[in-house]
């Protein structure tokens, strides 16, 4: 029965609501390895054993919102805030470039600071630095207009994980000031702009059920992102959720695996969540069918600071040496980090 809905989601790149469940319902270790052989098949036909790098510029740790998981919440007084400079900034897009890195992602809390005037004049700058280059922004919910701005000042694309695409589940992981409707009418603002937009989830967030994941399924389906962020949910200690169980690597894996079925041109990250929980969590997430990593790039400096959820890993390194370090674990899988922007391959 699973085995025909995997072969059904194989040829038609779609199931209802319902099958997705009972896929994931359905998980078992040999379903799960045959899923992962057609997803990295899939991907082998676009993307060869290449793998797309993006280096990672952690902005900021000021936040207005107050998501109970995150571990920047406004609320967390232990939280020690920063905020880079521009120059700061800049310089992180040099030191990357050199490095081979031809696409950035800044990354950030909702900080008020960052006005469109602000990031306007960054985007500008790194786009006159480097032209070859593509920036990926990562910075929260703004205004239709704003995210007009920023993309008219040279922004390629835009990263807003929808986080659950169950509503009721939503007001679960968020405070009632933060509105389900408005997140999703963000991402169909961005896809109308005309960036590259990417959605995605946490994977064993709080109360999450496997009718979410299905939904999630589906809404990837329909709203056709060019990029899908999924990682475990991992607590972080000054949160609400502190006690709450962490996702696992296998069912990160496996809906890695389904997204990819789904749409296998996506560009699919491995995440350093995965790679939290698990040490070889980021070469499981490509063997699934990811081929994209996003090794760090910030200060080292302020690196611990950027911590979303317990433990988090690489943040003690420098950028080189984060950037060797996934070198070398691709290597070891029989794949490649190419310097390319890594757009994502309609053809
Ligand atoms: N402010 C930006 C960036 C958020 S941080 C925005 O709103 O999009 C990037 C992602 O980290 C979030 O979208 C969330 O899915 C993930 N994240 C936050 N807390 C986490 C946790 N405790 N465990 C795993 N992932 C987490």
């Amino acid at each position: 029965m699973s085995r025909e809905l995997a072969e059904k989601l194989i040829k038609n790149h779609s199931l209802t609501v319902d099958e997705y469940k009972q896929l994931i319902d359905n998980y078992s270790p040999s379903l799960a390895e045959f899923l992962a052989l057609e997803a990295v098949k899939a991907r082998k036909e676009i993307y060869g054993n290449t793998v797309y790098t993006r280096g990672l510029i952690e902005i900021s740790n000021i936040c207005k919102n107050d998501c109970t998981y995150c571990g920047i919440r406004r609320s967390n007084k232990n939280c020690d805030r920063y905020r880079l400079t521009e120059d700061e900034i800049l310089q992180c897009a040099d030191e990357g470039y050199s490095l081979g890195f031809r696409t950035f992602v800044m990354q950030g809390g909702e900080d008020a600071y960052f006005t469109d005037d602000v990031l306007v004049s960054i985007i500008k700058k790194i786009k006159s630095n480097h032209p070859d280059c593509a920036i990926t922004l990562s910075l929260g919910e703004r205004s239709k207009e704003s995210y007009k701005r920023l993309y008219d000042a040279g922004a390629d694309r835009y990263l807003l994980r929808h986080e659950t695409a169950d509503k009721d589940h939503y007001e679960k992981l968020h405070p009632e000031a933060m509105s389900f409707d408005n997140r999703m009418q963000c991402l169909k603002n961005l896809k109308e702009i005309g960036y590259q937009v990417g959605c995605g989830f946490m994977v064993g967030s709080p109360c999450q059920e496997s009718i979410h994941l299905a939904k999630d399924l589906k809404f990837i389906e329909e709203f056709k992102p060019h990029m899908c962020g999924i990682g475990p949910f991992i607590p972080h200690k000054d949160t609400p959720f502190k006690d709450e169980k962490q996702g696992t690597v296998e069912l990160t894996c496996y809906l890695l695996s389904i997204i990819r079925l789904i749409n296998p041109h996506i560009l699919l990250p491995s995440t350093t969540a995965l790679g939290t929980i698990d040490p070889s969590g980021r070469e499981k997430g490509i063997k699934a069918g990811a081929n994209v990593v996003m090794p760090n790039l910030s200060p080292v400096a302020v690196r611990k600071k950027y911590e979303l959820y317990d433990n988090k890993i690489c943040t003690g390194e420098e950028s080189a040496q984060c950037k060797d370090c996934l070198s070398m674990r691709m290597k070891s899988i029989g794949y490649e980090i190419v310097t390319d922007r890594g757009d994502y391959k309609n053809v």
